[in-house]
């Protein structure tokens, strides 16, 4: 039997989770978190994001332990989030890991975020060789397993779909996170269907959004200000958006033949974009899978699961002294040895 503990601290989440894994079946046993929320008007500034980390770490871990009738001397791994993300706020969960693994003598496994969002999307909808799309506050990726690395066949050059939302949102007066507050406005905007044309900005495979949140909220700015444009223009942002990455994930299921697809990441909540995608996988004939919003936004439990099968791999495991963190991570730059 194993059990692991993960700890996720990339950016604005400080999650904890707890799975058992025994005779090939996996268990999950606790997953919980406390999310940083900044000021009204502000974004994420991560030194004041990384303090939340450090004021709930203790407490976070000692919930998921309860839940999870489990003790820190029963752990047998420790996997944490080693990058990407806000150096700050790795730091955050790294001391905690430090401390943890000095002190109940266990190893530790560093996890790729990105590809934690995969390997918990893969598994909660049992699929085997997708093409993913992960969107999130920071990040834009669509992937696909191919010899031996996942592959980013598309990403945006500059911010995050997740943060484009956040921003276009705080410029009209909307609290952070946006795109839920977006998603709502647009509907009264989408049964009016007064699009306004907006920047469409894909290059090859890949995505650019702050043209498009600069157009948005300068089109804002020269408005009336009235709640209609407000609606009619968080409409005509999410589908610009969408369209995008929907055209983009479409390419990926050509080029490579994929019969699978994952839409994960926070983003993945939108039930806009669930649907202008699955749409685009019936018509092709692929399956679409959307990963539940517990395992899809950021979480302790995808990282003790993309630790546990990095671990089952022999390879991965290092003493909690070389643990460190990398901001700049990139999928593809992980050697996956368990596929
Ligand atoms: P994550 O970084 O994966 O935790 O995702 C957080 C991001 O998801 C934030 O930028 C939110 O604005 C965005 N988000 C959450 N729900 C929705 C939604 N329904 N539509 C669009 N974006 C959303
Ligand atoms: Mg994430």
């Amino acid at each position: 039997m194993t059990i692991v503990l993960g700890i996720e601290s990339t950016s604005h989440t400080f999650g904890v989770g707890i799975l058992k894994h025994e005779d090939d079946k996996t268990e999950f046993l606790a997953n919980y978190k406390s999310v940083f929320k900044p000021e009204k008007g502000k974004g994420i500034d991560p030194s004041i994001c990384a303090q939340h980390h450090k004021d709930v770490r203790e407490k976070v871990l000692k919930k998921a332990l309860d839940k999870a009738c489990i003790s820190l001397e029963q752990v047998d791994v420790i996997a944490y989030s080693c990058g990407p993300g806000l150096p700050p706020c790795l730091l955050a969960g790294l001391e905690l890991v430090q401390k943890i693994s000095s002190d109940y003598n266990i190893s530790v496994v560093p996890v790729n975020h990105c590809i934690a969002h995969i390997e918990i999307a893969k598994f909660s909808g049992g699929l085997k060789d997708s093409i993913i799309l992960y969107v999130s506050g920071g990040n834009t990726q669509v992937i696909g397993y191919s010899e031996g690395r996942y592959r980013i066949f598309g990403e945006t050059m500059d911010i995050g779909i997740g943060n484009a939302f956040d921003v276009f949102a705080r410029e009209i007066g909307l609290d952070f996170p946006g795109g839920p507050k977006i998603d709502e406005l647009s509907r009264n905007g989408k049964e009016r269907g007064n699009y306004i044309e907006l920047p469409y900005v894909v290059k090859g495979m890949d995505l650019s959004f702050s043209g498009i949140v600069s157009d948005a909220v300068r089109r804002w700015n020269k408005s009336d200000k009235s709640h209609k444009f407000k609606e009619d223009l968080c409409f005509s942002f999410q589908e610009t958006v969408f369209a995008m990455l929907t055209e983009v994930a479409e390419r990926a299921l050509s080029h490579t033949k994929k019969n699978e697809f994952v839409l994960t990441g926070g983003v993945a909540a939108s039930e806009r974009l669930q649907e202008m995608l699955s749409m685009m996988c019936r018509d092709r004939g692929v399956i679409f899978y959307g990963c539940p919003r517990e395992y899809a936004g950021d979480n302790g439990l995808m990282i003790a699961y993309a630790g546990l099968i990095q671990y089952n791999t022999g390879k991965c495991v290092i003493d909690g002294n070389k643990a460190d963190f990398n901001p700049s991570w990139r999928t593809d730059e992980v050697d996956v040895s368990w596929i």
